[in-house]
């Protein structure tokens, strides 16, 4: 399945352990997990068990030092198992990720080798209730005090929130200097005045916990600053630059869970005395989506690997892949209920769920509305460049 031709034996190791897990352990319960909105423990533990939360963590803190290539095959496979299960992991790589790019040698120390262990799952809060799209209009205030920093606010629809043990939390230290004035912080659950809020109850992707944090006078210690005061959000960017491409793989993974299914159905469901595989209409439909599943995983790797082999201008190829894939996700998703006609959008079979989850991925880590606009910049900008 799927064009692996270019990828390591490590990688196809990875890829293929992967896939047993989302398999063996991750579809038997994925309608279980869905139906009951229950945050997916068993699972969290066999993939801490599997060693899956050390791809990408760097080998000197007990990871397998994967790039953001392994997060992505890695992602793409959990995926196909559950959108939402996956995202225990993919939300902690998310949350993790700013420690990894930017945090100081005590900090990777401290933190990293349990989250490698699959101990503590980490979260990424940077949503507030008045502050979406636009990131930058952070009200979560940082006041800096003897020793650290006092946080006040609350953060809005955070995976893994109420989950995660560690979170990496943006907010303003400096309210006159708008977006060079804001900082990322580490907090640990159990900071004094750290809580959480409103659980969501939500369409899709409803094994992951999407929670409310509040900051009430919540002390954070200076050491615990990720970059230097006024880098947050730089911290919080450069992350998702390289965050994004596994939300396109987790995509790519719920497509081609729809895309198997549909094919499967239409070679056992039979109408006018033939499966509807026989009919040219349900085969340009499978032929589609079978086309775009490949041409999206294609984009992810290679821009996965742009920003592996340590280019800077990435962001364009990552907001790619993202839009890419999760706009082939929503379509191919639909599509495969259709294949399955009334059955499809039953409970009964898996299509409804998939097409509700895949919902998520043009919406999180930036709209497809933002990733056009960092793609069109990215594009004018490059352009000025020539004259
Ligand atoms: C299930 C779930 C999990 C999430 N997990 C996290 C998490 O872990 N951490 C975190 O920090 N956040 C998280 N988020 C928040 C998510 O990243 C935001 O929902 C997203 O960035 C969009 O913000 P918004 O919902 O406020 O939409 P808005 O910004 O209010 O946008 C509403 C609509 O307007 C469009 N729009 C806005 N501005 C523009 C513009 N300039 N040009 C064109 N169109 C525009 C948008 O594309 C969208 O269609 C999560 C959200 C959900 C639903």
């Amino acid at each position: 399945m799927g064009l692996d031709t270019f990828l390591t034996d490590e990688q196809i190791e990875m890829r293929d352990l992967a896939r047993r897990i989302a398999e063996e352990k991750i579809k038997p319960v994925a309608a279980m997990y869905d139906e009951k909105q229950e945050f997916p423990w068993p699972i969290v533990k066999v993939f801490a068990q599997t060693d899956m939360f050390r791809t990408f963590i760097p080998k000197e803190y007990g990871g397998l030092g994967g790039g953001i290539l392994e997060l992505a095959i890695v992602t793409e496979e959990l995926s196909r198992g559950c959108g939402g299960i996956a995202l225990a992991f993919a939300g902690t790589a998310l949350g993790a990720y700013p420690m990894i790019l930017f945090g100081t040698e005590e900090q990777k120390k401290k933190y990293l080798p349990a989250v490698a262990a699959g101990e503590k799952l980490c979260a990424f809060a940077l949503t507030e209730p008045e502050a979406g799209s636009d990131a930058g209009s952070q009200r979560t205030t940082a006041k800096k005090v003897k020793g650290g920093y006092i946080l006040n606010g609350t953060k809005q629809w955070i995976t893994n929130g109420g989950e995660a043990k560690i979170y990496t939390v943006i907010a303003v230290t400096n309210p006159a200097r708008g977006s060079r004035g804001i900082s990322a912080f580490i907090v640990e659950e159990g900071y004094e005045g750290f809580g959480y809020g409103k659980k969501e109850d939500k369409m899709g992707i409803r094994a992951s916990s999407t929670r409310e944090l509040s900051f009430n006078d919540c002390f954070v210690p200076e050491e615990n600053i990720i970059g230097r005061d006024g880098a947050g959000f730089a911290v919080a960017m450069r992350t998702l630059d390289r965050t994004r491409p596994g939300v396109a793989a987790q995509a790519v993974g719920i497509a081609q869970a729809a895309f198997e299914l549909a094919v499967d159905y239409s070679r056992e469901r039979v109408q006018f005395g033939k499966p509807i595989s026989s009919f040219q209409a349900i085969q340009f439909m499978l032929a589609d989506m079978g086309t775009q599943i490949e041409a999206a995983r294609s984009l992810i790797y290679q821009a996965a690997r742009y920003i592996d082999a340590g280019n800077k201008d990435i962001n364009k190829y990552s907001a790619m892949s993202k839009l890419f894939a999760s706009d082939m996700a929503m379509k191919v998703t639909i599509d495969a209920v259709q294949v399955l006609g009334g059955y499809g959008y039953m409970k009964d079979y898996p299509a409804e769920k998939l097409m509700r989850d895949a919902k998520i991925t043009q919406i999180y880590e930036g709209t497809n509305q933002i990733q056009r606009l960092v793609i069109a910049t990215s594009l004018i900008r490059e352009s000025a460049k020539k004259k």
